[in-house]
Formats: structure tokens, C-alpha cells, sequence
């Protein structure tokens, strides 16, 4: 597993650019309705492992469900590159997409924990 580190990410056309203090020792997809045809890889961090550089103007927001995560998305790519949310204590996450990080190590596929979005 990558040590504790700061990397890199932006959405497709580079308006929306973050950076993220991660080891990701929780690397999770999910088979709800949206992540599903997101196809997405996440590592959530607490929020103040999170910092968003540039593009806070250009993210558009998506609710469903329960509506209670921030589904982000570049208005000029469409591509989103992170969500933010609450856990069952109330602490602040993001959820970051790690295909959207340029300077982390290839993600280990064995290590995906799979989240039954669909059913929860
Ligand atoms: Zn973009």
C-alpha cells in the first residue's frame, strides 16, 4: 500500500483541478444507479484532506436518492472527479475518483472493496 502522500487530480479539461492527502487504503466502487454508469473508483478522506484549487465555479451539482452527497461535475467536461458527503457520525467527506489523479500509482484492482450501492 502507497504511503500517506499528497497527490494531484483534475477533471478532463483541467478547470477543476484538487489536491488530496491520501494512502488509499480504501479504494471502493459501488453498483448503485449512478456509479454504475459512472464506473468510478473512490477513496473517501476526511475533508481536510481535501483541498480544491481551482473550478468551485464550474462544478454543477447532482442530488438523487437520498440526496446526501454533493455529486460534482465539471460544467465544461462533464467529467466528475469528486463527491462530497457526510459518514454515520456526521464528519465531513470527500470522496475522491482516483481515475482523475495524474501522479498516483496504477490502482490495485484486487484491493476495491465492492459497495452494494444498489441495495442499501
Ligand atoms: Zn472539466
Amino acid at each position: 500500500m502507497p504511503q500517506m502522500q499528497t497527490y494531484h487530480g483534475k477533471c478532463h479539461c483541467g478547470a477543476v483541478r484538487f489536491s488530496v492527502e491520501t494512502d488509499f487504503a480504501s479504494l471502493g466502487d459501488c453498483n448503485c444507479s449512478r456509479c454504475r454508469r459512472l464506473g468510478w473508483i473512490m477513496q473517501s478522506v476526511p475533508a481536510d484532506r481535501f483541498a480544491l484549487q481551482t473550478g468551485e465555479e464550474n462544478l454543477s451539482l447532482y442530488h438523487f436518492n437520498s440526496e446526501k452527497i454533493d455529486h460534482l461535475f465539471c460544467k465544461s467536461c462533464g467529467i466528475q472527479s469528486f463527491a462530497r458527503g457526510t459518514d454515520g457520525q456526521g464528519n465531513e467527506l470527500v470522496m475522491v475518483n482516483v481515475n482523475c489523479l495524474d501522479d498516483a500509482p496504477p490502482v490495485d484492482r484486487s484491493t476495491i472493496k465492492h459497495w452494494d450501492g444498489a441495495n442499501f
